[in-house]
């Protein structure tokens, strides 16, 4: 009698147990396609213009703004780790090989800065490595100064700023303003929030990434002015003095804090700043391979409705701003879009 009712209970676990694997499997093929967000490209740098400021989008936020003759790096995050890396929480290093692709591929020959928004591993995670095989600056809080130790970086590479500071790089002047990170972790908190304290040597896991400061980047150019804002959070009022061209807007599980949160995030950056094209960024998959971009799934951040609110909002605050997705890879003439539907 023990015995079949120990088969029983067995028989249920495992038919829970699959129950459970297949809904999570379905969940996470659930994803919109980014085919169903109709907003245009934005045009592409052409020869024409071999002088204009470009900025080239290389997944989640890593953004390279060039002008032909400066190049700055926002964030860096080439190696990927993967999702059960992530999950499980398991050990992570610099993918060397992919960090030599995507130095070598997009030609990243004069970088004078190396800025990440913030240090959590999908934005930083590269840093050191990248400032190892250049002469950059790396620019940040001390937690990203730890990063960039942990790397074997030389303390004449590594700036740590304090406060509200500027920074001339060719005819880049680059603003990093303190400001907040989105409160997108249980009730509202900030997730892997704190400093990291020592210098972080690699094998590490993605937690030991601590958040350790967030900046809201303002980068100025003779061509105009363009607003980082990586993640997505503000601070009331804190740009109405700011002025940007461009804002590229972090949307990374800006859904699931609501539309009202959402509406103020549009205001308090993109109305406050009068910018006229808006591109969002850290709406892709940041398990996927690099390259790869998927967006991810509903279940975890649906980036199909958070576009539905931006369109609104700017139909609603902001009318003559527009909204364009940025490609993989591309260079993105960002000063000189055309204004365009939407
Ligand atoms: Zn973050």
């Amino acid at each position: 009698m023990w015995v079949s009712y120990i088969k029983r209970i067995a028989t249920a676990l495992v038919a829970i147990v699959a129950l459970i694997s297949v809904i999570a499997v379905l969940l996470w093929r659930d994803r919109p396609s980014l085919d169903a967000i109709d907003w245009p490209a934005p045009s592409i740098a052409s020869a024409m213009n071999p002088d204009a400021v470009t900025v080239t989008w290389l997944g989640v936020t890593t953004l390279l703004f060039d002008d032909s003759e400066t190049q700055i790096l926002i964030d860096g995050f080439f190696s990927r780790p993967t999702l059960t890396e992530i999950v499980f929480d398991l050990p992570v290093d610099n993918n060397a090989a992919q960090i030599n692709y995507a130095m070598n591929e997009f030609r990243m020959r004069r970088l004078a800065a190396i800025i990440p928004v913030h240090s959590h591993f999908d934005h930083a995670m590269d840093i050191g490595e990248i400032a190892n095989r250049s002469s950059a600056s790396i620019l940040g809080s001390e937690s990203t100064a730890e990063i960039a130790r942990g790397a074997g970086v030389p303390e004449d590479q590594i700036t740590v700023v304090e406060g509200s500071t500027s920074f001339q790089f060719g005819n880049f002047r680059v603003t990093l303003r303190p400001g907040s990170h989105a409160p997108i972790a249980w009730g509202g908190s900030v997730p892997f929030d704190g400093i990291i304290e020592e210098a972080l040597a690699l094998p590490q896991p993605v937690s030991a990434w601590r958040m350790g400061g967030s900046y809201t980047i303002i980068i100025e150019h003779p061509q105009g002015t363009a607003l980082v804002q990586g993640s997505a959070s503000y601070k009331k009022y804190d740009l109405r003095n700011v002025a940007a061209d461009v804002v590229f807007l972090g949307v990374g599980a800006l859904d699931s804090l609501g539309r009202d949160y959402a509406e103020l995030y549009w205001q308090h950056t993109v109305t406050a700043t009068g910018s006229h094209s808006v591109y969002p960024i850290h709406f892709d998959d940041l398990t996927k391979p690099f390259g790869e971009i998927a967006l991810s799934p509903r279940v975890v951040d649906n980036f199909e409705k958070t576009a539905g609110w931006l369109l609104q909002f700017r139909n609603r605050w902001d009318n003559d701003a527009s909204l364009f997705i940025p490609e993989f890879g591309k260079p993105i003439a960002i000063f000189s879009q055309p204004a365009s539907e939407p």
